[in-house]
């Protein structure tokens, strides 16, 4: 099947869920984003910024970017400019570095709080504790330049579904339940970014509102 119709069938796949589907186009390359972007396609992720740095001047400027990696202060002030939206904010630097870099540029920038819920020790994310510590914390409170959308997890990378859905649960009671709290005038708990090629059903199930999908639209990565 052609990238077109992967794209277009997987956009059918999330209708029901009022889901929204960042295609991630990592070690791809700008050809193949452009058949996507040909297909309707607008929201693209990447998990590098350098990668995300070469391929964006190459493409048309409607595209929404989504930073979907680990984000390195010292990257921040290259893709303040034109990013849409960032979903690793996983510390409160990196957050401050972000507003004050926003803030250079008057340029407000949309952020997810990444919330660690795999098993995994290697996985980046904020710890549960650390997650109501940001939240409650000035540097958040006081950041004008910068907008929480909502959070953004990964699961365990296992082929046992359960284990998968209990951390997407997890995410989705934290959600709900900072929904019900008083919140900073600049966080807003309206998207939840959880959801994979290889588990991307079970999120939308457990109330994912964006998947970031790759290899299910572009083929297997090839890193060599
Ligand atoms: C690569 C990546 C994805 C997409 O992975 P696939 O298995 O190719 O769908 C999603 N989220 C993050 C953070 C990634 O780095």
């Amino acid at each position: 099947m052609s990238v077109k119709n992967k794209i277009i069938k997987t956009q059918e796949s999330l209708n029901k869920f009022n889901a929204k589907l960042i295609a991630v186009t990592k070690t791809h390359p700008v050809s193949l984003v452009k058949e996507a972007y040909e297909a309707g396609h607008r929201d693209f992720g990447e998990n590098k910024v350098q990668e995300l740095l070469d391929k964006q001047p190459e493409l048309p400027n409607d595209i929404n970017w989504h930073l979907i990696g680990h984000l390195q202060r010292n990257k921040v002030k290259f893709v303040v400019p034109f990013i849409h939206l960032i979903h690793s904010v996983d510390s409160e630097k990196l957050l401050k570095e972000i507003n004050k870099q926003a803030k250079k540029i008057d340029r407000p920038i949309n952020c997810l709080l990444q919330v660690h819920i795999a098993q995994e020790e290697s996985k980046f994310g904020l710890s549960e504790e650390n997650l109501k510590l940001l939240l409650n914390s000035d540097t958040l409170r006081d950041a004008s330049h910068v907008q929480v959308k909502g959070l953004m997890g990964m699961a365990t990378f296992t082929d046992n579904d359960e284990q998968v859905r209990k951390e997407f649960q997890h995410l989705k009671n934290i959600f709900d339940e900072l929904k019900k709290t008083s919140l900073p005038e600049n966080v807003h708990m309206d998207e939840l970014s959880m959801g994979m090629s290889s588990d991307y059903k079970v999120a939308l199930e457990e109330g994912s509102t964006m998947v970031r999908v790759g290899s299910a639209i572009f083929g297997e990565r090839n890193y060599s």
